[in-house]
């Protein structure tokens, strides 16, 4: 493991060894070196993982949508340790894309997570189908063993049963005993406080990747939940700190939302998912200044306003949907097509949905919504305007 005070020589010495200097291309710019404010001296704070022996800093890197190696590499650079990616995402090449960068650097230097979905109920296949799902994302990775392996978006209509059945708890244990997973963990967007204790009853998972942002809805009982979790040893990682990445049509101020986020000690890092060196710039200047000053508290507080696009899974669309349409999963999609600009992976998503029909897919009520959605998002016309990207090919979405 890297260590607290990464310093400007360390810098160098990395950037030489991982040869940068060269050109790097970026989403938003071209340019020949890693910028100035990534070079800096100041350490970030670091974290204890829960009961597990890893300590990483409260910034890591969700790669889900980064596709350049060189913002990996800058990030790497930087003193970020821990980064983040899944099975599915961009259909395989965002792990390859890590199994290159790191082949060649010392194994302790880094900690990888990755995630590995199942369909539930389970099939009877489960157990091959998962297991050579993680073999295949090891072999992508060119490693023996991740350090954190995540049971990916455990579904809130399936309660807390994908958390605690035997079945997968005795796959998870197994995956530690053969050596291929150092620790388990389960993510999900769902919000729902008694994953949690489910996960403290299941004894298993020692890290839990959940949705944590300033517009949680049950944030004291989450809080609650939380702090019983790292009672039990669980360690727990932020993602969706920026709730989507638009208020009231306009970029939310990420550091603000990082520093929020980072208020909890009991959580660990947060995973935001920046793609370009704009966005990492902006994230290490949280981290390295991570109190979240009066002037940001009132920024957060002024968002309370505005439309977002975060849905906060209170569930009221569920039953009022009369074709039980999983809203807050197409509210999701969404939010990725218009708050992450990144279509791919909203079609991803809906294509897991499997809608029947996108081009029907509410037809049935007429321009009657028969839902009123707590936070008055206008769901049939964000359902309208994100079901067609399923019709498009794969080559034509970011
Ligand atoms: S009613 Fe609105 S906020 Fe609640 S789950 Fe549905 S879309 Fe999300
Ligand atoms: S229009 Fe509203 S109520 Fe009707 S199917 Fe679509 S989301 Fe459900």
């Amino acid at each position: 493991m890297r260590h607290k005070n990464f310093n400007r020589r360390d810098f160098f010495r990395l950037s030489a060894a991982a040869g940068a200097g060269v050109v790097l291309t970026s989403g938003t710019r071209a340019q020949a070196m890693v910028p100035e404010a990534m070079q800096s001296d100041e350490a970030f704070p670091l974290r204890k993982l829960g009961s597990t022996e890893l300590e990483l800093p409260i910034l890591s890197m969700g790669v889900m949508r980064a596709d350049n190696p060189n913002v990996v590499r800058a990030a790497y650079n930087s003193g970020i340790t821990h980064f983040d990616t899944a099975h599915g995402y961009q259909n395989g090449r965002n792990e390859e894309m890590l199994g290159n960068f790191f082949k060649d650097k010392p194994r302790t230097s880094f900690t990888i997570a990755t995630k590995g979905k199942f369909e539930y109920p389970l099939k009877d296949s489960f157990e091959k189908d998962f297991t050579a799902m993680l073999d295949l994302s090891l072999k992508r990775l060119q490693m023996d063993y991740v350090d954190i392996f995540y049971t990916h978006a455990l579904d809130s209509r399936n309660g807390t049963d994908d958390v605690s059945n035997d079945r997968i708890v005795g796959l998870l244990e197994q995956f530690i005993a053969d050596g291929k997973v150092k620790y388990v963990g389960l993510s999900t967007h769902a919000m729902k406080p008694e994953q949690i204790d489910a996960a403290i009853a299941a004894g298993v998972y020692k890290v839990i990747l959940l949705s944590y942002n300033f517009k949680l809805p049950k944030l004291q009982e989450t809080n609650e939940a939380i702090e019983r979790g790292v009672k039990a040893g669980i360690g727990f990682v932020a993602m969706k700190s920026m709730t989507g990445g638009v208020a009231g049509g306009a970029s939310v101020n990420g550091q603000a939302c990082l520093k929020w986020v980072w208020q909890n000690p009991n959580i660990t890092t947060a995973i935001p998912g920046f793609d370009n060196f704009d966005k990492l710039e902006d994230c290490l200047a949280a981290a390295k200044a991570p109190t979240l000053s009066a002037e940001e508290q009132l920024y957060l507080a002024s968002l309370d306003s505005k439309e977002m696009l975060f849905c906060q899974r209170c569930g009221k669309c569920e039953q009022e949907c009369p074709e039980g349409l999983p809203v807050p999963e197409i509210m999701r999609a969404y939010m990725y097509a218009y708050g992450y600009r990144n279509a791919g992976l909203s079609k991803e998503l809906l294509s897991e949905l499997r809608l029947a029909d996108a081009a029907s897919i509410c037809s049935s009520c007429k321009g009657d919504c028969r839902v009123k959605c707590t936070l008055d998002y206008n769901v049939a016309e964000r359902i309208a305007a994100v079901t067609p990207t399923l019709g498009v090919p794969d080559f034509l979405l970011s």
